[in-house]
């Protein structure tokens, strides 16, 4: 009967409710620090000058369908870019898919890894990017938090991960954020990242990399990688674990949010061939949707492809990544004047987003008495700061916290 299709109303996502919410706002002050999307200085979404060139030069681009894993020439760029010089090493025990972004490039590793690996559960940050979760349940793996982030002492909780972790069982998967942790903009250090290699080893647990934001944490490419790179030499090369995989995004690191530019990397243990993982990830794409999209894959393997166009996208990272450490440099500033308070773990942080630290009645009067705004959890995203609105947002969080 029809009662099957009379479903409830689930809430709308945060963020994207949010945003709506801000463009109604008549107010002349208000700022927006809700969307994990690049501003320049004027606020405005920023064409990167090597993404610009790239569409000229495309101006006559064909149409046609891509094949179903998508374009061989940008697939092989990008592993690159995440492998570095280990990519030639691995040509025969990974798989690389074209993705519709890194949100496609997540649900088709859960698809895959939920009908192949079939693990207990799936162990995601505590918190992450929400879509995290919602993918998973929609793969119908059971979802378990690991402690991420500690409201303490604003630092990685490495002692609840890694406890956490051993509490996994073979084949469970393990997501971890490579670099400019969403939402807390806290990433994990080297020695942390060793010792989660190293129960990720000795557990056989099955890693997701989730790369959004490769160049845009520190500006370079290869320390944003260092991670991926570690693991597949560290954790893959020696013993027996299942595999790992990147979810790779372009999203952010190319201005490309629409596009819907990424990419799926499953890389196999060296003994084993990757081709019929290959053909099965192609399976499930052929039947969700045929191809990815063509027009964002062709700009990103103009870019990548070409020396003086990657050189100048490395300058875009530089543009982008330096822009946003010194508005965190100046918030701090402002913040710290307006509240005799400690703010360091704002310049800190990398990456899009900072965990503020401010609760959710702080966020609800920044929003209703000051325009300015931000998620309940207190993320702000500090791309949607520029110097002329700084001094209100610090201003206004100076009086909200009286
Ligand atoms: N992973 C993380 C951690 C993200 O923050 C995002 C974007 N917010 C994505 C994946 C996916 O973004 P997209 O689908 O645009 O690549």
């Amino acid at each position: 009967g029809s009662q099957y299709l009379d479903l409830a109303i689930t809430p709308a996502d945060t963020a994207f409710g949010l945003m709506a919410d801000f463009d109604v706002d008549t107010h002349h002050n208000k700022v927006s620090l809700i969307a994990g999307a690049y501003r320049g200085e004027d606020g405005k979404p920023w064409l990167l000058p090597s993404v610009k060139k790239a569409k000229q030069y495309l101006s006559d681009t064909i149409h046609e369908y891509l094949g179903i894993a998508g374009s061989p020439t940008f697939i092989h760029l990008a592993k690159d870019l995440v492998f570095g010089p280990a990519a030639s090493k691995l040509q025969d025990n990974i798989a690389s898919v074209q993705t519709v972004s890194g949100t496609g490039a997540n649900h088709l590793a859960a698809t895959f890894l939920a009908r192949h690996l079939r693990p207990n559960r799936v162990f995601i940050p505590g918190p992450t990017w929400i879509n995290h979760k919602s993918i998973w349940e929609m793969a119908e793996v059971t979802v378990a938090e690991y402690p991420y982030y500690s409201p303490a002492s604003k630092e990685v909780d490495i002692v609840g991960m890694l406890d956490s972790l051993d509490q996994a069982e073979p084949n469970d998967v393990v997501i971890l954020q490579a670099c400019a942790h969403n939402p807390t903009g806290v990433d994990l250090s080297k020695s942390h990242w060793m010792q989660v290699a190293e129960v990720v080893r000795r557990k056989q647990l099955f890693v997701v990399f989730d790369s959004a934001y490769q160049g845009l944490a520190t500006g370079n490419v290869d320390g944003d990688a260092w991670a991926v790179r570690y693991f597949v030499e560290n954790v893959l090369a020696f013993e027996t674990p299942p595999g790992l995989c990147v979810a790779q995004s372009f999203s952010k690191n190319f201005g490309l949010y629409g596009e819907r530019v990424g990419a799926l990397h499953l890389v196999v243990a060296p003994h084993l061939s990757a081709k019929g993982a290959r053909s099965e990830l192609m399976n499930i794409a052929r039947a969700e949707y045929s191809n990815p999209p063509r027009f964002g894959a062709s700009i990103v393997e103009m870019v990548l492809g070409d020396r003086e166009l990657r050189d100048q996208w490395k300058a875009d990272l530089e543009t982008m990544s330096s822009r946003i450490r010194e508005m965190r440099h100046e918030l701090r500033l402002r913040l710290e004047k307006e509240t005799q308070q400690d703010w360091s773990h704002v310049e800190a942080q990398t990456g899009m987003f900072s965990y503020t630290g401010l609760t959710k009645e702080h966020v609800a009067r920044l929003r209703d008495e000051f325009h300015v705004y931000l998620l309940p959890s207190g993320r702000m995203s500090v791309c949607g700061l520029n110097k002329d609105n700084v001094q209100h947002v610090a201003h206004a969080i100076g009086e909200v916290m009286k």
